[in-house]
């Protein structure tokens, strides 16, 4: 089902009114976690000003530890929901169990399958059927082959509004969180019609190689990014040393300026 037909134009995914897909570079931005009404809306204030057309943030957040922030849970769906509404930004989150999917779809224009759940095959039928498009990104340790297998187990129960998200592998490399496999975009993009995007913060964890492995990612063909943006980078719940601040914005609006020029 997420095979590409050799000749066959890829596709473009529409969620809630936004194109992601060929012709397209979609900025996907905002924070990592959704902490309070004021931080998400500032937050999305600098996503806009980024250029930015989907909002993304997490409610329910998959945290190596167990003590460190777990998200607001439905409290944060309720905030991404207001803050959609008072900015018209659409609205990208992680869903993070099966039994939670038909509550995250009530809230999200678009639902996320992170890193951790690439493999969580109930997870992926469950939000097949739920009826919203969805992010997915690339397991750390998956093979292209074994992302495209988890598209099919979404696809299969009927969702193929898919988009791919390469978000950096496990290497030895100790410089960057994880290595963004940039050949994975023309990799994917070769053997799948799905759109396929690229998360530059989560992959390195490293603000200052945010905007350039953006530019990397759209010299690939990446059909748009997903950026975490924070209003106040150093008090942030979650992954902090990666997001970008206010004072970033313009640096990463031209970046996206310069992609939409060469489209
Ligand atoms: C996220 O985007 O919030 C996230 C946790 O990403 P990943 O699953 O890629 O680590």
């Amino acid at each position: 089902l997420v095979s590409r037909v050799p000749g066959v134009e890829r596709s473009v995914v529409d969620v809630a009114g936004v194109p992601i897909g060929p012709g397209t570079m979609t900025l996907i931005a905002g924070p990592c976690a959704v902490e309070t009404p004021e931080q998400t809306l500032q937050a999305a204030r600098l996503a806009l000003a980024a250029g930015a057309v989907l909002l993304r943030g997490g409610a329910f957040k998959p945290r190596t530890s167990p003590y460190s922030f777990q998200g607001l849970g439905e409290r944060g769906l309720r905030i991404l929901a207001d803050v959609r509404e008072e900015t018209g930004l659409p609205v990208v989150t992680e869903v993070l169990s099966a039994g939670d999917v038909e509550l995250v779809a009530g809230y999200a224009d678009m639902l996320q399958i992170g890193t951790r759940n690439m493999q969580n095959f109930p997870l992926l039928q469950a939000v097949g059927e739920a009826g919203r498009p969805v992010l997915l990104k690339r397991g750390m340790n998956a093979t292209v082959e074994e992302w495209l297998m988890a598209a099919e187990y979404i696809a299969q129960r009927g969702t193929l509004d898919i988009v791919l998200c390469e978000r950096g592998i496990r290497t030895f490399e100790t410089s960057t969180r994880n290595t963004l496999d940039i050949s994975a975009v023309p990799v994917a993009q070769g053997l799948s019609h799905l759109p396929v995007v690229v998360d530059p913060s989560h992959s390195a964890g490293r603000r200052d190689l945010v905007v350039p492995l953006s530019r990397a990612a759209v010299a690939a063909g990446a059909d748009g990014v997903i950026v975490d943006l924070h209003p106040r980078p150093e008090t942030s719940l979650c992954d902090g040393p990666q997001a970008l601040g206010g004072q970033d914005v313009p640096e990463l609006a031209r970046a996206v300026e310069d992609a939409a020029r060469l489209m």
